[in-house]
C-alpha cells in the first residue's frame, strides 16, 4: 500500500503542506508544483529552447500575478488535479510526484 495524503493544508499565500498517512509531512511551493506540472502541454514547454542569454522571457499577464492553488480534487485513489489562479488546471499530480517533490517538514516548523 503507497502512503496516501490524510490532509492537504494551505500554508500562508504560497505554500501546500500535505500529511501523509505514514505519518510524513511535506511542503511545496505552489510555484514548484505549477513549474513540475506534469501536463503535455508544460512538458513539451520545458522541453522547448530556452530564449538565447540576454533575452527575457515573455510572461504572460496571469504568470506576473502571485500564484495560487484554487482547488485539488483527488483523481480515484493515486492521484490529485491541481486548479492554479493563473487558470491553468489540466496537470495531474501523481502520488508518487507528490511525494519526490517538496520538502519534509517536522512537527514544530
Ligand atoms: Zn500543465
Amino acid at each position: 500500500m503507497k502512503p496516501q495524503p490524510v490532509k492537504l493544508e494551505l500554508v500562508g499565500d504560497d505554500r501546500l503542506r500535505i500529511e501523509w498517512d505514514d505519518g510524513q509531512k511535506r511542503e511545496y511551493r505552489v510555484r514548484e508544483l505549477r513549474d513540475r506540472c506534469p501536463c503535455a502541454t508544460c512538458r513539451e514547454k520545458r522541453t522547448a529552447p530556452q530564449p538565447a542569454p540576454g533575452m527575457l522571457p515573455v510572461l504572460a499577464p496571469e504568470e506576473t500575478q502571485p500564484l495560487q492553488i484554487q482547488g485539488m480534487n483527488p483523481v480515484g485513489h493515486y492521484a490529485y488535479n491541481i486548479r492554479f489562479s493563473d487558470g491553468h488546471d489540466t496537470g495531474i499530480y501523481s502520488l508518487e510526484l507528490l511525494r519526490e517533490l517538496g520538502r519534509e517538514t517536522r512537527n514544530d516548523e
